[in-house]
């Protein structure tokens, strides 16, 4: 569904990207992993095109992003994005958040919009919040509107960047359970996180990133038990 080849990106002479290669399968579950910055975000960016790469292919279901041409709006609808930062839109209520991209964007109308919102409500745990205003919400409900937000758009595929490292700790462990839910459907979701157990339960695959280069990668069952790799095993002393 996803493939990238010799991915490199620099930011000026910083090259943070240097040559990445993978490929995600649908219904896959990836959780990329490593230190700050390693290049993690700048690698999620890219897979929507929030960042020109600078050298390089992303495929993605048959489309090569990184073509000039490209429809790019096209793209990102397809591509959901749920960042730490919730970025919710404050001055609408919970419903006209989740509405607004559906009816601006795929010309969806407002009844048939609010329906599938009342149905992501649902599914993330919050459908007494549908008239709410996000300043009433607290960090964990913040972001699984956010998530119903991105699923909205109806994307293909899912990416995640440490959805859970603003939370209060109380609040971690209901974002992750929406998280799961979505990985049991069958969503193809691309996770980094920090959250090690989320990545050993939930993933068919984690990528360890460090310095701009996967140096690691490989079922969470052997990632966390018999990583090959002496960074990989020194980054997850630290973390585990
Ligand atoms: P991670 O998510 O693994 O912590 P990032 O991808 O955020 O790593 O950052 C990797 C490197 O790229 C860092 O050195 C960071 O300073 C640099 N970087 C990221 N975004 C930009 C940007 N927009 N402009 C310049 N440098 C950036
Ligand atoms: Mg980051």
């Amino acid at each position: 569904m996803i493939s990238v080849k010799n991915l490199k990106k620099s930011f000026g002479i910083n090259e943070v990207l240097k040559d990445i290669n993978c490929e995600i399968k649908r219904n896959e579950v990836v959780c990329v992993i490593g230190p700050s910055g390693s290049g993690k975000s700048t690698f999620l960016r890219c897979l929507n095109k929030l960042e020109e790469i600078t050298g390089g292919h992303i495929n993605i279901e048959e489309i090569e992003i990184s073509d000039r041409k490209v429809n790019i709006n096209r793209i990102r609808q397809n591509i959901g994005m749920v960042f730490q930062s919730f970025n919710l839109f404050p001055h609408l209520t919970v419903i006209d958040n989740i509405t607004l991209a559906p009816i601006m964007l795929k010309k969806i109308n407002k009844k048939q919009a609010e329906e599938i919102a009342y149905d992501l409500l649902k599914k993330v745990g919050l459908i007494e919040k549908v008239n709410v205003y996000p300043d009433k919400l607290s960090g964990g409900q913040k972001q699984r509107v956010a998530i119903a937000r991105s699923l909205a758009m109806q994307p293909s595929i899912m990416l995640f960047d440490e959805p859970t490292s603003a939370l209060d700790p109380e609040m971690v462990g209901e974002v992750l359970n929406v998280m799961k839910g979505l990985a049991n459907e069958g969503m193809t979701m691309v996770v980094v996180t920090h959250e090690m157990g989320f990545a050993r339960e939930v993933s068919n695959r984690v990528i360890f990133m460090e310095n701009g280069y996967i140096v690691e990668e490989g079922e969470p069952s052997q990632i966390f038990t018999a990583p090959q790799n002496e960074r990989t095993k020194r980054f997850l002393e630290k973390v585990l």
